[in-house]
């Protein structure tokens, strides 16, 4: 089973992710992780990407290409994998296409996650952390058990800047404009399968479980 998955930023992905590819016994392909393990590696196009990083620029997606063909190369991902993080634009479809093309394997679905604007700020904008031990919490889901208060150490949680609600509202618009185009290039191809993100995580998992028998 070869797999893109796609959804918003605070829709669970992350996690429906690791389910998902433990199920399906192939490997979770992220491109955060990946450009990480080729930069550390130094393979040729690692060392590439690190000439990016290091310059505080975007790794371009030729190069984000290479690293993702490097990858899916390895006997773990013979089989199939989910790739998570790539393509995030409509131009990077393209790449794609010719990394699979080169390794002569095509995309089985596309998994995209969604959830109401309105509910992925609820969960995000109530995450709350301890800045003494990295505790998380949320303020509906998970309230410590003195407000405001670290149950283990006393501290007082904050807010991350990443998680104020015009930040994720921002994130959320970069997401609407750049990624949503993907999900709807990805349906003309008859790829795409729709997940409902909302509610426990649990039922979230068994809507992706339905979606593998869509298409
Ligand atoms: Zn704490």
């Amino acid at each position: 089973m070869r797999l893109v998955f796609i959804g918003p930023p605070g829709v669970g992905k992350g996690t429906q992710a690791v389910r998902l590819t433990d199920s399906l016994r192939v490997p979770h392909v992220s491109t955060g992780d990946i450009l990480r393990q080729g930069m550390r590696e130094g393979t040729a196009v690692g060392r590439k990407a690190r000439e990016f990083v290091d310059a505080g620029k975007l790794v371009p997606d030729e190069v984000m290409g290479d690293l993702i063909a490097e990858r899916l190369a390895k006997p773990d991902a013979r089989d199939g994998f989910v790739l998570d993080g790539f393509p995030r634009t409509v131009a990077q479809i393209s790449i794609l296409d010719d990394v699979l093309g080169r390794l002569g394997v095509v995309l089985d679905r596309v998994f995209v996650l969604v959830a109401p604007e309105q509910e992925i700020v609820r969960r995000l904008g109530g995450r709350r952390v301890c800045p003494q031990n990295g505790e998380v919490y949320h303020v509906e889901s998970h309230p410590p058990k003195s407000p405001g208060v670290c149950d283990s150490c006393g501290t007082a949680l904050i807010q991350r800047p990443d998680d104020a609600e015009e930040v994720i509202r921002e994130r959320l618009g970069v997401y609407a404009e750049l990624t949503e185009p993907v999900a709807s290039a990805y349906a003309e191809r008859g790829l795409l399968v729709e997940i409902d993100g909302t509610g426990d995580p649990d039922a979230v998992f068994e809507r992706l479980q339905q979606g593998l028998e869509e298409v």
